[in-house]
């Protein structure tokens, strides 16, 4: 235990004890070479949006509106998008909405599994790394997509606030949560047009000046249509942040809606 002596922080003795205790895979439940939660042959079949070593796409979808590319084609973003300049500096989505990716999202949203939130968070901080790796493009700040105060108290946990702790504690980035509220109730956006999810989601939230002139990434757990998170950025970028980055773990493709 000499090691232990040398450790100061709260942080470093949890990792101390964390690397004591191995990581089992959540699907096969063989160890896990690294700190998450699953092996690498069971990360093999997750459904990346992106090509990476000893990964194969799963597909390829433009990051704003969701529109099925070739896999070759060499933007992130479909032609009629990229005309359009997007509010973000940088869309970094790792995975489709499929299996097992909307499992684990709906095991945390809908039956509070919190240890798929901790996998999530992680792997989308190894994606970050991945995409972004000069710490100078990371953001000051990462926000969570905000629930509004009475679904939050009625789930008892905001999901995108569990994902972005996660990943921020990765990647060493404070997540803000209390700086920006939801301050209208919607009613839920599953099954409703982009339209009609535009309407609903406009002026429901509300930024603190804190923000002004930080470097944000706003997180949030499935990109379907995108109108929360316009709505979101709208409101940001009101605000005055220098720069605003969209993190999410999935993507759904156009004509799809995640429930
Ligand atoms: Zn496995
Ligand atoms: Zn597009």
């Amino acid at each position: 235990m000499g090691c232990a002596q040398g450790l100061r922080t709260v942080s470093q003795i949890m990792q101390y004890i964390a690397s004591r205790f191995p990581h089992y895979c959540c699907f096969c439940h063989s160890r896990s070479e690294s700190n998450i939660d699953l092996c690498r042959f069971c990360h093999c079949c997750f459904p990346v949006l992106y090509a990476e070593k000893g990964f194969r796409f799963h597909r390829k979808l433009c990051m704003q509106c969701g529109h099925s590319l070739d896999i070759d084609f060499s933007d992130d973003k479909c032609a009629e998008c990229g005309i359009f300049s997007s509010p973000y500096a940088h869309t970094l989505i790792p995975y489709s909405f499929d299996p097992p990716v909307d499992l684990l999202i709906k095991k945390l949203k809908y039956r509070s599994h919190l240890p798929s939130g901790r996998l999530l968070g992680l792997l989308l901080a190894g994606h970050v790394r991945r995409m972004l790796p000069s710490i100078d493009d990371w953001p000051e700040v990462l926000i969570p997509v905000p629930l509004h105060l009475r679904r939050r108290m009625e789930r008892g946990f905001n999901h995108t606030e569990e994902i972005a702790f996660w990943c921020g504690r990765a990647l060493d980035i404070p997540v803000k949560a209390n700086l920006v509220s939801r301050v209208e109730e919607t009613e839920a956006l599953a099954g409703l047009s982009r339209a009609e999810r535009i309407q609903t989601v406009t002026g429901v939230f509300q930024a603190s000046e804190q923000l002004f002139n930080k470097r944000v990434a706003v997180v949030d757990d499935v990109l379907t249509t995108g109108a929360t998170t316009q709505e979101l950025a709208r409101e940001l970028l009101d605000t005055q942040v220098a720069q605003l980055q969209l993190w999410a773990v999935a993507r759904t493709p156009l004509g799809s809606v995640a429930s």
